[in-house]
Order: C-alpha cells, then sequence, then structure tokens
C-alpha cells in the first residue's frame, strides 16, 4: 500500500515539475532580464514589458506541449512498468491539460493574456498623449497596480503577476511559490502604502 502510494505521489510531482519547466526555467537567464530592474521592484510600462507579458503567454501555454512527456511515459508505465507511477504521471498532466483547456470558458483568466497587453499598451499610450496623469508621466507596474512614479496616480488596477524575473526570495522560495501560484499574482491583505 505505500509503496504504491509512495509511486504515484513520485510520478505525480515528476508530472507537476515537468509542465513548468518552460514557465520556471526559460524567461529567468539573466541576459533576458537586463532590461529590467531586480524582482520586486516596480517595472516600467514600456514595449520591453508589453514584449514580456506575451513571450510569458506563450511559456504559460508551453506546458501543454511538455505535458506530452508525462503522458507518455505514464502510459508506457501504466502498461509495462509500475502502474501507480503511471497513474500519478497520467492524473497530474491529465489535470493541466483539462484545467487550461477549460480556461477559455470558465471565467479564470490565465495570468498572461493578449489582453493584459493590450491594457498595458493602452496605458503606455495614454502617458505619452495629451490626456496623461501629468506632465512627467511614468506608468510603473507595482504589486497591486501600475501607477504614475510622478504624480502616484492609479493607472491601472490590475495585480502584478510573475514576470519571469529571477525572484528576490531566493531560489527555493521562490521556486516553491511559483509553483503553487503559477504566476499568478499573490496580493497580501495588509499592504503598506
Ligand atoms: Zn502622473
Amino acid at each position: 500500500m505505500w509503496v504504491e502510494f509512495f509511486e504515484f505521489s513520485t510520478g505525480a510531482i515528476m508530472a507537476y515539475l515537468i509542465t513548468r519547466i518552460p514557465f520556471l526555467t526559460f524567461p529567468r537567464v539573466k541576459s533576458w532580464n537586463e532590461q529590467f530592474p531586480p524582482h520586486p521592484e516596480p517595472v516600467y510600462v514600456d514595449e520591453h514589458l508589453i514584449q514580456r507579458i506575451l513571450h510569458m503567454r506563450i511559456f504559460y501555454w508551453l506546458a501543454l506541449v511538455f505535458a506530452i512527456i508525462p503522458l507518455t511515459f505514464g502510459w508506457v508505465s501504466l502498461g509495462h512498468g509500475s502502474a501507480p507511477f503511471g497513474f500519478g504521471l497520467w492524473s497530474v498532466s491529465g489535470w493541466l491539460v483539462l484545467s487550461r483547456i477549460t480556461s477559455f470558458i470558465s471565467s479564470e483568466e490565465p495570468p498572461f493574456t493578449k489582453q493584459l497587453a493590450m491594457r498595458l499598451q493602452r496605458v503606455k499610450n495614454v502617458s505619452t498623449s495629451e490626456k496623461a496623469c501629468c506632465a512627467f508621466a511614468q506608468p510603473m507596474w507595482e504589486v497591486t497596480s501600475v501607477r504614475c512614479n510622478t504624480c502616484g496616480d492609479i493607472l491601472l488596477k490590475e495585480p502584478r503577476p510573475d514576470l519571469g524575473r529571477p525572484r528576490s526570495d531566493g531560489w527555493i522560495m521562490g521556486f516553491v511559490r511559483l509553483l503553487l501560484t503559477d504566476g499568478r499574482p499573490i496580493i497580501m491583505i495588509d499592504e503598506e502604502e
């Protein structure tokens, strides 16, 4: 019984990690983050940030491609190896595929969408137009919203998801946090103003 449970858990954890590889590793390369201030500082809303949102969107959906790996190994393992291990691989990767696909019809939006990139583009456009909040508008994306660095106006009420920068909370804590949230913003209850 315990052996089966252990094998199932190993399969489940492996599938979970494999499907998060693109999101956890690819954007965190140092050369890829030089145009951004270090995490968790606010990020200036410019074309680099908008490009980054679109890249993070690709990595988020790449999980579906990476899910093929545990699904295949799970299939082989179910037939020829350890059935609990294969079932562990299958259930987690299958759940990921199902939940990501059904997110199209459910109300839960993925953390990175084209719409989000467009909302940021609009903020950027407005900040350089006559309708800007002030003469030297500088939209910065803080933890809970996009705010003008000059006058302090809130330009977009949208919490910041993980942007793929190396985490300031250290490799291990950052890794755990990202595994649990999938990059979704974490809103703290009592927030400093
Ligand atoms: Zn302003």
